[in-house]
């Protein structure tokens, strides 16, 4: 019998929907999307799919950063997509084709005994009641143990594990009670959109990777100074650039707010589109006659990959807060 799991590295896939869709669809033709950092197990994917079913196997060299980028032009080619390690994007209303399979991509190599006690150690200290638990991807299955040991030993979990994104956080998180929220990821990137957003509970790291449990709250003042400093550089900017993304990075009703506030406060602006965004793009399009530019693609690139840019380069929230009130008082509870 054909196992439903594979193992790669220190993570471990389900297959058994990819499964289904191969023999449902009849499919021939085979697409998988490895996120970054990954793609060197592509090969063992591969091999495991040629195992179960005589299909072409294709292997997306491209970037996937997130389910965001997900293009459904790709269903047209090929059968089967399998869009492995992400969780749909949240705001893309373009990827509800039966033709995707979205594959989790659980870490296994976690020492579950010695995190949970790093929580808890940290939890008692804090002092804090009402939990939530975040996560991404790759973490699910450990932030369910995770919720129900510590509901078990007396801590209350009232919301979670919910999943994330660089760039959305479930709004559960600003309207509840929660005091405290546990992002389960590995890295600072989701801690910062996370705290970034979130202003009335703590938000505590929880790295499955290291085991440390830290308060990232010295981080994300961090970067929110550096946002508002952005915001203040823009809030005399007459020329603007909107640049546009492609698949699930372009949202036409995030386009549409920022074109109607640069019409109504009477800012020159061009339009771009640039499905790859970074310094070097920028800096190629940048025109002496701008004087800002809003990034409606990702706005993790504005705030991870553009800080250094010499012109003010802001996410949309940001950009419309500068806008309509033309002045800066607090950080915008979003990031698009
Ligand atoms: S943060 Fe960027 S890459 Fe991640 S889901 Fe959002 S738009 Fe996509």
């Amino acid at each position: 019998m054909t196992s439903e799991l594979l193992t790669i590295g220190d993570y471990e896939l389900k297959l058994s929907e990819v499964l289904r869709a191969l023999s449902e669809l009849r499919a021939k033709r085979v697409l998988v999307q490895l996120p970054e950092g990954l793609k060197r197990y592509y090969t063992a994917i591969a091999d495991y799919i040629r195992s179960v079913a005589d299909v072409e196997v294709y292997l997306d060299g491209s970037p996937v950063y997130g389910s965001c980028l997900l293009d459904l032009g790709k269903t047209e080619e090929y059968d089967l997509v399998i869009h492995v390690g992400h969780d749909p994007y949240p705001l893309g209303s373009r990827i509800s084709s039966s033709r995707v399979v979205f594959v989790d991509l659980e870490y296994i190599g976690v020492d579950l005994e010695a995190l949970l006690i790093e929580v808890e150690k940290y939890l008692t200290v804090c002092g804090s009641t009402n939990i939530a638990i975040v996560t991404t991807n790759q973490h699910k299955k450990l932030s369910r143990i995770m919720g129900e040991r510590l509901k078990n030993r007396g801590f209350n979990v009232v919301l979670g594990p919910l999943v994330v994104f660089g760039c959305y956080t479930p709004p559960e998180l600003k309207k509840s009670e929660v005091e405290v929220v546990l992002v389960v990821a590995g890295g600072v990137f989701h801690s910062i959109g996370v705290g970034m957003v979130v202003r009335s509970a703590k938000v505590v790291r929880v790295d499955p990777y290291t085991k440390r449990v830290t308060d990232a709250s010295r981080e994300v003042s961090k970067f929110v100074s550096i946002r508002l400093k952005k915001m203040y550089d823009a809030l005399n900017a007459r020329n603007w650039g909107v640049i546009l993304g492609v698949s699930g990075q372009y949202r036409p009703w995030v386009v549409s707010k920022i074109v109607k506030t640069l019409k109504e406060r009477e800012r020159r602006f061009y339009l771009y589109t640039a499905p790859i965004l970074d310094i070097n793009v920028l800096r190629n399009i940048d025109s002496p006659e701008l004087d800002a530019y809003v990034v409606t693609s990702c706005p993790r690139i504005a705030v991870d990959d553009l800080a250094e840019f010499e012109k003010p380069v802001l996410t949309p929230s940001e950009a419309v807060e500068v806008l309509e009130k033309g002045s800066i008082g607090r950080y915008p509870e979003s990031l698009l």
